[in-house]
């Protein structure tokens, strides 16, 4: 059975074996995140180069994202690497403490004024949220605490605090950096931590493709009180929301969470533009073979609010179990999108004038496949756009992008409900096009004989154009 939601996942040690990493992508994977936060841009380059190998070897284009750091402020490191909080204990935060000499008492921060922004009372929330401190006092750069609630805490992990209003302006000079790293790696998409509004997803676009000639997508993570607040600009400014939940609930405070997850993932799509749900989605995995009820409820309810993809953090990057967390992911998606009731009576866009042909080709596609019983689209397609358009109404038909180009088909992935396919589209005979075209769907068992599928594609003749037409052909071996 296809899957509709599609599959992010964050790489990191936990998935560095080539081995794990073919599993996770044979369990489904289909688009790679890469943490700008964590590791050196040689393990970057390491970790995509691999990514490309193992992928091709299995015949899949999976994406790659690469996630901005921002300016996230974040501890340094601890003598063992990790330590244990316990309620109720007292435990300091100083810039000025060396890089890798925190203990159980304190740990540096990597942020100079740090002690500028907090007073004593503010609630500080580690590691998106996992451990709660409270400032007790303030003595030059040394903050004094006490652990509300301790736990694990590592190397690295983030600092916020609750209500919002630590951080800073959203591209730091190491996220310009990364940038260049990005275009570098021609990766397919890029995510820009803590943007406030739509200028800094403009300014991290111009960046990316004027400065270092990159192509990727711009990803806008909201993780901030400021971003919900003018949502719809930034929508309008970006070509992929994620609802990132780490930050976005200790600031929003958790209990608004769900709501504002729900609105965005809905908005975003009214808007034409694909979201991505993230953090958290599947966290008791990093240790644990199996998830929690609560977290197969929460993976399912992103699914049934229709987001495009979910995506494993920690889970993968350094889990126990980077596979199985793809196989548990993979089946609940699968599960949720059967419940999923919204199928066909759409009014998605139903009083809107139409500019651009290919978009109204695909809104008549798509009206017709909610109200005839068609077993698969299929675009012929360039950049992807009219999978886009499609994919934006809620239906159960698959939508297949047959594409010559690699870079579309890596794009697509990341849409819910669109499968890429590698064609050549280089007929003069249109009819030999069609029979080649249901040579594949039948091989691959996309469809069967007989079943009707819907055609979008540019020129009637078959050569390369923007889609200008709709046909609705029955599916045979000998297509005349
Ligand atoms: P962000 O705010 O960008 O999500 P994060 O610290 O939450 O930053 P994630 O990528 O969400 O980072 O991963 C969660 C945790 O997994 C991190 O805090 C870190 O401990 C670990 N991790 C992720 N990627 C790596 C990596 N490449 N190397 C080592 N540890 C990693
Ligand atoms: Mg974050
Ligand atoms: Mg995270």
């Amino acid at each position: 059975m296809l899957r509709r939601t599609k599959i992010v996942a964050t790489l990191g040690p936990a998935s560095d074996d080539p081995d794990v990493l073919r599993q996770m992508i044979n369990a489904g994977l289909d688009v790679v995140r890469i943490n700008f936060s964590h590791g050196d841009a040689d393990e970057h380059r390491m970790r995509v180069q691999q990514l490309r190998e193992v992928a091709k070897a299995a015949g899949r284009e999976i994406a790659v994202m690469g996630d901005l750091q921002g300016p996230k402020i974040r501890l340094k490191r601890f003598k063992e690497g990790k330590v244990n909080l316990d309620d109720g204990q007292a435990f300091f935060l100083d810039s000025k403490l060396g890089k890798s000499d925190g203990d159980a008492t304190g740990v540096g921060v990597a942020y100079d004024d740090l002690h500028k922004d907090v007073a004593p009372g503010d609630v500080l929330l580690l590691d998106d949220g996992q451990i709660t401190l409270r400032v007790e006092s303030l003595k030059g750069t040394r903050i004094s605490t006490t652990v509300v609630y301790g736990g694990d805490l590592s190397d690295h992990k983030g600092i916020n605090k609750q209500g919002g209003g630590l951080s800073a302006p959203a591209l730091t000079d190491v996220d310009r950096n990364n940038i260049k790293l990005a275009a570098e790696l021609e990766m397919d998409f890029l995510a820009v931590s803590f943007v406030r509004n739509a200028a800094d997803v403009t300014e991290a676009r111009i960046l990316l493709h004027a400065a270092a000639g990159g192509y990727g997508r711009i990803v806008a993570k909201i993780e901030r009180t400021e971003a919900v607040e003018c949502i719809d600009e930034i929508v309008k400014a970006a070509d992929v929301i994620m609802v990132a939940r780490g930050d976005l609930g200790v600031e929003l405070g958790y209990e608004h969470l769900t709501g504002t997850q729900k609105n965005i993932i809905r908005s975003t799509r009214r808007m034409n533009k694909v979201v991505i749900t993230a953090t958290q989605m599947m966290e008791s995995m990093i240790s644990s073979p199996t998830p929690t009820r609560a977290e197969v409820s929460d993976v399912s309810n992103a699914v049934m609010d229709g987001t495009d993809a979910v995506m494993l953090s920690a889970e993968t990057a350094i889990g126990e179990y980077p596979i199985e967390v793809i196989k548990a992911v993979d089946s609940v998606c699968k599960g949720a999108e059967q419940h999923v009731l919204a199928k066909g009576r759409t009014t998605h866009r139903l009083d809107d004038v139409f500019t651009e042909v290919d978009e109204a080709i695909a809104m008549a596609v798509m009206y017709t496949a909610n109200h005839m019983d068609v077993k698969a689209i299929i675009a012929l397609t360039e950049s992807g756009s009219t999978t886009l358009w499609m994919s934006r109404i809620r239906s159960d038909i698959p939508i297949y992008a047959f594409t010559p180009h690699a870079a579309t088909s890596r794009r697509v992935n990341i849409y819910r409900g669109v499968y890429p396919v590698d064609f050549k589209i280089e007929h003069e005979d249109v009819q030999q096009l069609y029979r080649d075209i249901f040579a594949i769907l039948l091989a691959e068992d996309m469809v069967a004989e007989g079943d009707l599928v819907l055609f979008t594609k540019g020129d009637l003749s078959g050569v390369k154009g923007s889609t200008n037409s709709m046909k609705i052909i029955e599916v045979t071996a000998n297509y005349q």
